[in-house]
């Protein structure tokens, strides 16, 4: 491993690349000062209680290509204990995890009793499949959501993952033939922690599958609202290249898959295997679609107008005194609704499904509260914002079945009153 690269960060301003340490960084993107997005308050704590704000800039290394938040903020206080995120509660997320478990599974050739573990496995639904696929499993997840793992028997360590944690279970449990990260990956700051563990960890000819967010989605679909404080990183394919290089561990297939609006499901080795096509296929686009200034620069372009736009739509619905109010408040909503001075006075209320974990809260600092969906029967409102804009299909049907006739407008990639 590369000694002389540093993986592990502070808190407060980054000035340099969280990969490849350049510091040719190119700022192309400020979303001002934002709430963290999964930290809600009850009601009964927001009467003069403080909110923090924390700037999301967002810059590029010009020498590896990594798109990174250039502040990080402390993570004890972004995966606090009452983190609002289950994601198994969700009936698309259960499918999308057996199909990762079941892919894997396959691909990687497990055997039964081979040993899984997940990092930030949260309430460990994904390691539930791999347990149904007769492997052992165990799970690392940092807030107090691994109780509920537990209480479904799949046993699960209160930590974040580094290499004490990962000598713990070799020691416990033995050596992983697989260690999977959904959607963790690019967010944890203390990346070479975590990259010692898993290499500690792995046993011989063992493998590493993380899914993350991928750069080249959030491009093309104007995803600026995935760039919130736990998002530390936007991967893309090379910067990935460089960050296993260093640890000696190879990188040798990726590809698309469509979870929260464009992820890439990444596979990683500990012994030699050959670069699949779809990797190199990826490199490719990488190199000719997103390696230069100007990219960035046109991006930003059109984030400004699709925001003035939304910003004005509602505020002609608010001057006409139609009612307006938000759909979903997934992590990326509050995103969106802060850099586009969306608060209470211009959206009432936010309506999630009825097992969300955030019923009842309120968004620091926008002050908006969240209810159960079943308002919306009753209330009717002219328009309904969508703020999981992602998932619009399905939210749209479902509501149209049920005979609501409100308009949903749709923010991104170019807003859409449906
Ligand atoms: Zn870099």
């Amino acid at each position: 491993m590369n000694k002389n690269l540093q993986h592990d960060f502070k808190s407060g301003q980054i000035p340099f690349c969280q990969i490849c340490n350049s510091k040719n960084l190119f700022d192309f993107l400020d979303l001002g000062y934002q709430p963290l997005a999964n930290t809600f308050i009850s009601k009964k704590n927001q009467k003069n209680n403080p909110v923090t704000l924390y700037p999301i800039k967002v810059v590029r290394c010009r020498n590896c290509g990594l798109v990174q938040l250039d502040h990080i903020v402390n993570q004890s206080e972004v995966y606090h204990d009452e983190y609002p995120y289950i994601p198994s509660i969700t009936g698309v997320v259960n499918d999308e995890q057996l199909e990762f478990a079941k892919t894997c599974f396959e691909k990687l050739k497990l055997k039964k009793n081979d040993l899984v573990v997940d990092i930030g496995s949260n309430d460990g639904n994904l390691l539930r499949h791999f347990k149904n696929l007769g492997c052992r499993v165990v799970g690392i997840e940092p807030t107090d959501t691994y109780k509920l793992a537990n209480k479904n028997k799949i046993k699960t360590y209160k930590s974040f993952f580094d290499k004490k944690v990962s000598n713990f279970i070799k020691k416990k449990h033995g050596k992983a033939k697989l260690i999977t990260a959904t959607n963790v990956f690019a967010h944890m700051s203390s990346l070479g922690s975590v990259m010692s563990g898993i290499n500690n960890l792995l046993d011989k000819e063992s493998f590493f599958v993380f899914e993350n967010h991928y750069l080249g989605n959030v491009l093309e679909n104007l995803q600026y609202d995935t760039f919130y404080h736990e998002h530390l990183r936007t991967y893309s394919a090379k910067p990935l290249k460089f960050l296993f290089d260093s640890y000696k561990l190879n990188f040798f297939d990726a590809y698309k898959v469509s979870r929260y609006g464009g992820s890439l499901r990444c596979f990683v080795s500990n012994f030699n295997l050959q670069t699949s096509k779809s990797l190199k296929k990826i490199y490719q686009n990488e190199n000719k679609l997103f390696a230069n200034d100007e990219v960035y620069n046109n991006f930003s372009k059109k984030i400004y107008k699709v925001s003035n736009n939304l910003q004005e739509i509602i505020h002609k619905i608010n001057n006409k005194k139609q009612s307006i109010v938000g759909k979903a408040c997934p992590a990326r909503a509050v995103v969106l609704l802060s850099y586009n001075n969306i608060n209470y006075n211009k959206i009432p209320y936010i309506a999630e499904q009825k097992t969300s974990l955030k019923l009842n809260l309120t968004i620091p600092y926008l002050n908006i509260p969240i209810k159960n969906s079943k308002v919306f029967l009753e209330d009717k409102p002219d328009y309904i914002l969508l703020l999981a804009w992602h998932l619009k299909n399905p939210i749209i049907k479902k509501w149209r079945d049920l005979g609501l006739k409100s308009k949903f407008i749709v923010p991104l990639p170019s807003v859409e009153i449906l």
